[in-house]
C-alpha cells in the first residue's frame, strides 16, 4: 500500500484526486488531507476516509472540526497552520503527496515533501513560479520525484524522451508547444473586457475549476505561470517554448523534434487523467476518464496568443526574462489582484495593470535563498494590495 497526503482536499483537484485513489482501494491509502477553512467539507472526507491526520490552515476552522468529529471520526488527529501541513507533507508513513494547494499558500508544503524525498504530484504551480530554483535545488538534493499534475505539463512529461534531464536540445527537443484554450474571453469585443464580471471570468469552456485558477485562465496569466512552470520542469529556455491557442482543450501540449516529429497527448479534458498518470507512473490505471472521441469532436484548431488582448501573459514572459524574483513578484501581485477582482473591488482589466505596476515598483533580487522568496513575495502583495485599495478609493 502507498500512503498518501493531498493537500488541499476540499478544492477541485483534491475532490478528482480522491475520486481516483477512491477506484484504487487496493492499491493507496490516504494518510492526510488539508483544507484552509471549509470544515463542512473536510468532516464529510474524514467521515469517508477516516485518515490518519486532517489538518485546517484555520485555527478556528480545526476547533470547530474537532468538536463535528468527536463522535463519528474520533481517531482522526487534526492539526492546525502552516506547522500542521509541513508535518502532514512529510511524514514516515507517505510515500506520495499531491500538492493541490492553491496559490503561494502552498510553498512551504510543497517545500517540506521534496525535502522529505516523497513522490510531489504538483498542482500548485504557484510554488514553482515563486521559488522555482529552490524548489528544483530541493528535489535533486533529497532524491524526490517530481511528477507534474497541471495537465499540460502532464502531456509534455508524458512525450518527453527519458533523458530529458540532461538537456532538451542533447535529447533532440527542440520545442515546447504549450497549448491554451483562451479562456472565455478569447473573442469577447476589447472594449467590453473592462465590465466583465467573476461568474462570467470564472465560466470556464471546457475545465471546471477553482475560482482563482479560473480568472487566471481568462486573464491568461494561467497560461504565463505554466510558461514559467515548464522552464523549471523541464530545464527549457524560454524560446524554446511557444504558447498555441486551441480552443477544443484536447491536445493537452506537444513536444516538436529535431527530426521533424511531433508528439501529442490527447484526451478529454478531465483532470482525472494526468492525476492517475502520475499516481501509477511508470504504468497505467484507471481514472474514470471517459474515452476520447475523435468523431465528435471531428476538427482541432489552432491560433498564436494576442498578447494586447492578454497582457499577462506578456507581463510572465517578460518577468520570466528578467529572472530572479521578477516571477515572485508577478505571482504576488497576481494573487492579490485578482482576489481584488473576485471581490469586485477592481475591474477585470486592473489585474495587468496591478502586475505591470509591481513589476515596475517593487525591488528585485536573486531569490537564492527562501528568506529572500519570501520577502519579495510580501513586498509584492504589500504593493498590489495598495493599488487595489487605490482603485476602490
Ligand atoms: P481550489 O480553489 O478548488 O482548491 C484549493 C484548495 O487549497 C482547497 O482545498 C483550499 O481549502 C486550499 N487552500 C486555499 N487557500 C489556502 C491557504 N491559504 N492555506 C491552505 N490551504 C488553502 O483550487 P484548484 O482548482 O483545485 O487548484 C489547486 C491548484 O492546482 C492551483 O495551484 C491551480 O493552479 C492548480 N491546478 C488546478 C487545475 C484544475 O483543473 N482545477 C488544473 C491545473 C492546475
Ligand atoms: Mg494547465
Amino acid at each position: 500500500m502507498i500512503g498518501i497526503t493531498v493537500l488541499g482536499s476540499t478544492g477541485s483537484i483534491g475532490a478528482s484526486t480522491l475520486d481516483v485513489i477512491r477506484r484504487h482501494p487496493d492499491r493507496y491509502r490516504l494518510i492526510a488531507i488539508s483544507a484552509n477553512s471549509d470544515v463542512e467539507r473536510m468532516r464529510a472526507q474524514c467521515v469517508e476516509w477516516q485518515p490518519r491526520f486532517a489538518v485546517m490552515s484555520d485555527a478556528g476552522a480545526a476547533e470547530r472540526l474537532r468538536g463535528e468529529l468527536r463522535q463519528v471520526a474520533p481517531d482522526v488527529e487534526i492539526l492546525s497552520g502552516a506547522e500542521g501541513l509541513i508535518r502532514v507533507a512529510a511524514l514516515d508513513e507517505v510515500q506520495y503527496v499531491m500538492a493541490a494547494i492553491v496559490g503561494a499558500a502552498g510553498l512551504l508544503p510543497t517545500l517540506a515533501a521534496a525535502r522529505a524525498g516523497k513522490r510531489v504530484l504538483l498542482a500548485n504551480k504557484e510554488a514553482l513560479v515563486m521559488s522555482g530554483r529552490l524548489f528544483m535545488d530541493a528535489v535533486r538534493q533529497h532524491g524526490a520525484e517530481l511528477l507534474p499534475i497541471d495537465s499540460e505539463h502532464n502531456a509534455i512529461f508524458q512525450c518527453m524522451p527519458p533523458d530529458f534531464h540532461a538537456g532538451l536540445e542533447q535529447s533532440g527537443v527542440r520545442h515546447i508547444l504549450l497549448t491554451a484554450s483562451g479562456g472565455p474571453f478569447r473573442s469577447t469585443p476589447l472594449a467590453e473586457l473592462e465590465q466583465v464580471t467573476p461568474d462570467q471570468a470564472c465560466a470556464h469552456p471546457n475545465w471546471v475549476m477553482g475560482r482563482k485558477i479560473s480568472v487566471d485562465s481568462a486573464t491568461m496569466m494561467n497560461k504565463g505561470l505554466e510558461v514559467i512552470e515548464a522552464c523549471w520542469l523541464f530545464n527549457a529556455r524560454p524560446d524554446q517554448i511557444e504558447v498555441v491557442i486551441h480552443p477544443q482543450s484536447v491536445i493537452h501540449s506537444l513536444v516538436q523534434y529535431a527530426d521533424g516529429s511531433v508528439l501529442a497527448q490527447l484526451g478529454n479534458p478531465d483532470m482525472r487523467t494526468p492525476i492517475a498518470h502520475a499516481l501509477a507512473w511508470p504504468s497505467r490505471m484507471d481514472s474514470g476518464v471517459a474515452p476520447l472521441d475523435l468523431f465528435q469532436i471531428a476538427r482541432l484548431d489552432f491560433e498564436r496568443p494576442d498578447l494586447v488582448r492578454f497582457p499577462c501573459l506578456k507581463l510572465a514572459w517578460e518577468a520570466l526574462r528578467a529572472g530572479g524574483t521578477a516571477t515572485t513578484v508577478l505571482n504576488a501581485a497576481n494573487e492579490v489582484a485578482v482576489a481584488a477582482f473576485l471581490a469586485r473591488e477592481i475591474p477585470f482589466t486592473g489585474i495587468a495593470r496591478i502586475v505591470a505596476d509591481a513589476l515596475g515598483g517593487v525591488a528585485l533580487n536573486a531569490g537564492d535563498t527562501l528568506d529572500q522568496v519570501l520577502a519579495a513575495d510580501a513586498a509584492a502583495r504589500a504593493f498590489a494590495a495598495t493599488a487595489a485599495r487605490r482603485w476602490a478609493a
